[in-house]
């Protein structure tokens, strides 16, 4: 079966990243396959990224916002939830951040089977707590932070009761592997950078071993050197120790001590790779700057990657990584993990609502100047 090809690769459309990946996933005939249509989504081509670095390097965009509820993790969810109704489980169970419980709770229903999802109290972007309901989740908030509530979780699943959807849970981080092929056979081999945020740091580690896999299988000939990016204030894994307290507007990584740590690691070893820190302000500046230049809105913690290589790029005279420079003609993929709308008070909190003008052309024309100012 050849499916790299543009022609094949519409044939498994809509249909989700089991249906195209099959011989690569846990799956077999047995099990029931719960998906959204999930995957395939937009590698998009950034020309003002791209000449911000130089010297005939060209940076794509992995814009996985567009997944069915609005993030990467409806990969993992489609193969985890799949497994978990083929074991006959009744009740999925997940910590979250925010956009594993809307993807649970989305699966969940279209399993028919029920959710609990175990959130960090006012630590959840509205975007997400509202998915989480509209898809009748079961929502448990703790007066605690994440890394609290996945050891909760850990706890539950030890019960018959419940099935963990966590990216602790295996059959997560190898739905999560697609998207590396999708980037693999849409650019015919690997870039030569791949730059994403880390939380728990499962996503790095689930790209990772979706290029190994595929340069194993000759789909492939090159590996990408893995550059992760955590936020000042939840970076366990560059400074090398836990965090008790990590704090960042960037609720998708606010993680103090990643489950897939280990992991991570090595694929940051494996890959002659780095991990990175930026701050608060660059990555607020990186998504204003996505928006405005390149017209991509994501969350906070998608921007991570793009704050990173922005400053890259500022590091004149050439483009490099904390010493490390970025070759000529170099292809960087960046992941951008969650759509924008996802977390709409951050952008309202820099925002002055207008104020309304009387309805007629000349004053709509006068509101519109004074906004150019
Ligand atoms: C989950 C998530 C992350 C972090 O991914 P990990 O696999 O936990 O490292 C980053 N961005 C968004 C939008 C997420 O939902």
């Amino acid at each position: 079966m050849n499916i790299s090809t543009s022609d094949d690769a519409a044939r498994w459309r809509g249909r989700g990243v089991i249906a195209r990946y099959r011989a690569y996933l846990p799956v077999t005939d047995a099990t029931p396959v719960i998906s959204l249509g999930e995957g395939d989504t937009p590698l998009i081509f950034s020309p003002r990224l791209s000449a911000k670095i130089g010297r005939g390097c060209e940076v794509f965009v992995k814009y996985e916002g567009l997944n069915p509820t609005g993030s990467f993790k409806d990969r993992g969810m489609t193969v985890a939830v799949s497994k978990a109704v083929e074991r006959g489980a009744q009740t999925l169970i997940c910590a979250s951040t925010g956009n594993t419980s809307a993807s649970a709770a989305a699966y969940a229903a279209r399993a028919g089977i029920s959710c609990a999802v175990i959130l960090p109290a006012g630590k959840i972007a509205s975007g997400k707590m509202v998915q989480a309901f509209a898809y009748g989740a079961q929502v448990v908030a703790i007066d605690g932070n994440f890394d609290q509530a996945l050891e909760i979780v850990r706890q539950l699943g030890a019960r018959q009761d419940f099935a963990i959807v966590n990216s602790i849970n295996p059959d997560r981080i190898a739905g999560q592997k697609t998207a590396a092929f999708e980037i693999m056979e849409e650019l015919t081999d690997a870039p030569d950078f791949h730059l994403l945020p880390v939380g728990n740091a499962g996503n790095i580690s689930a790209y990772w071993a979706g290029y190994e896999e595929f340069v194993r299988l000759g789909k492939g000939r090159r590996r990408p050197k893995m550059i992760g990016f955590q936020a000042n204030g939840a970076a366990p894994i560059y400074r090398n120790e836990v965090v008790v307290r990590p704090e960042t507007v960037a609720t998708a990584i606010r993680i103090g001590n990643p489950a897939s740590w280990a992991q991570a690691k090595r694929a940051i070893a494996d890959s002659k790779g780095m991990i990175d820190i930026v701050s608060d302000e660059e990555i607020l500046r990186a998504q204003r700057w996505l928006a405005r230049a390149e017209g991509i809105f994501v969350e906070p913690a998608s921007a991570a990657p793009i704050a990173g290589l922005l400053r890259a790029s500022e590091q004149r005279a050439t483009a490099h990584f904390s010493g490390a420079s970025i070759p000529e003609g170099s292809r960087i993929v960046c992941t951008v993990t969650g759509h924008g709308l996802k977390d709409p008070e951050v952008i309202m909190a820099s925002l002055a609502l207008p104020k309304p003008v009387a309805p007629n052309e000349s004053e709509v024309l006068r509101a519109i100047a004074a906004t150019q100012s």
